[in-house]
């Protein structure tokens, strides 16, 4: 029997307006690495096969030079050039990743703790559904603001769950699903309707239900100048245990 195998997208094409700051979040140093350094790691110490890893128009000399080669990461076989959204990032991702793939796990190059626990349990989740997110369930009461910012609806707390990475597809799946929104790009953008996330793509390019698996309160997307301190207290934790 063929071995399974699986393929990782790692994002670090963003620009994190968020993060007020001259260098891209992903480039920012944690300890004394980048942050993109930790989940490429967390990759290549784990079963994942091959990395694709997508970057800024221009950054692709410099990634290979500072980031891939000094960390030795040999499973990053390809590094493409990132698009204007996240999900144009993704598609061009898909587009470099061998065609013998079967499983895609799609991962935000801003979320250093990519844990091998939380791999672990997106395999089992994809071997079985097809279609896989790791997220949390919601600390927070989460409530719908219309369009005056006044509240209009408070979801029950026990079934919202905020969405991590990595999300994980059977590879023939997400690839089609990624063709039809290239084609249907215009149509979306015309309603409004504002992709944010893989599993967004499957919800609305097929009728596989994407199932929830649990990440971790700590696999945090490095976004504003507080997560980089919050990250910071993480990695001397783990340097303490
Ligand atoms: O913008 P956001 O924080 O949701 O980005 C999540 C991940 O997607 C980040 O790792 C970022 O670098 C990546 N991204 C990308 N291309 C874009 C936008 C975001 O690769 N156009």
């Amino acid at each position: 029997m063929k071995k399974e195998k699986s393929a990782a997208i790692v994002l670090a094409a963003g620009q994190g307006k968020r993060m007020n700051s001259k260098i891209q979040k992903q480039y920012l140093l944690l300890k004394g690495k980048p942050v993109l350094y930790y989940s490429l790691k967390a990759m290549e110490e784990s079963f994942i096969d091959e990395v694709v890893l997508v970057v800024g128009a221009g950054e692709e000399e410099y990634v290979k030079q500072e980031i891939v080669q000094p960390g030795g990461f040999h499973k990053v076989k390809k590094i493409v050039t990132g698009g204007k959204e996240r999900y144009h990032s993704v598609a061009n991702g898909i587009r470099a990743v061998s065609e013998d793939t079967d499983y895609l796990y799609i991962h935000d190059g801003a979320r250093p703790f990519l844990e091998k626990e939380i791999l672990e349990r997106a395999r089992t989740c994809v071997h079985q559904y097809k279609a896989c997110v790791v997220g949390m369930p919601v600390k927070d009461t989460i409530k719908i603001a219309d369009d005056d910012g006044f509240g209009t609806l408070t979801p029950d707390r026990s079934r919202v769950w905020m969405i991590q990475t990595p999300q994980v597809f059977d590879f023939s799946l997400i690839k089609t699903c990624y063709e039809k929104l290239t084609a249907q790009e215009e149509e979306l953008i015309k309603q409004g309707i504002k992709i944010t996330d893989d599993a967004m793509v499957v919800e609305t390019f097929s009728a596989v239900p994407v199932k929830f698996t649990e990440g971790s309160y700590k696999n945090i997307k490095i976004t504003t100048p507080e997560d980089m301190k919050i990250a910071e207290l993480f990695l001397d934790g783990a340097a303490e245990n």
